[in-house]
């Protein structure tokens, strides 16, 4: 395992479930965390590039403060830059699995018909209320569409 030490960043020891479910929980650094999986490191300015957030660099800092100190993302100083990268072998070691669920889990769910007529809707994971069936469709609601692609 590799191991961090310093007081940047806590010790593996020291992660805390509530506090990675906590940090996991916001959309916005569930985006910053998804983005980070795909291309492995990244200087955070252009990882807010990547992830498409509309956000502000205060902001995304935030972010990141809270990513870093709840164990989930490490920041290596290089130069002028700090490379972030998930901390994927340490998070897995304190609970094994949760992370690759987390990431393998769609950010919408989508919805069909019930009368199988191929209108679908896709709900983001911070629940916009469901829309009434399109007009002409005599289905009587939305289901859970069998397979849920990923976003
Ligand atoms: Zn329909």
């Amino acid at each position: 395992m590799d191991e961090v030490r310093d007081d940047r960043h806590p010790a593996t020891a020291d992660l805390r479930l509530p506090r990675v479910l906590a940090a996991l929980a916001d959309p916005v650094r569930l985006t910053i965390v998804r983005a980070l999986a795909e291309v492995g490191e990244s200087p955070g300015t252009e990882l807010q590039r990547l992830a498409r957030l509309q956000i502000g660099r205060t902001t995304f800092s935030h972010h990141q403060r809270v990513l870093r100190e709840a164990g989930i993302v490490r920041e290596r100083i290089h130069g002028p830059q700090r490379i972030l990268s998930l901390r994927l072998a340490d998070l897995d070691a304190c609970f094994p699995g949760l992370l690759k669920a987390i990431l393998d889990s769609p950010s919408a769910l989508t919805y069909e018909c019930d009368a199988g007529c191929g209108h679908r809707w896709s709900a983001d994971v911070e629940g916009h209320r469901m829309p009434p069936l399109p007009g002409g469709c005599p289905g009587a609601g939305w289901r859970l569409a069998a397979e849920t692609p990923h976003a």
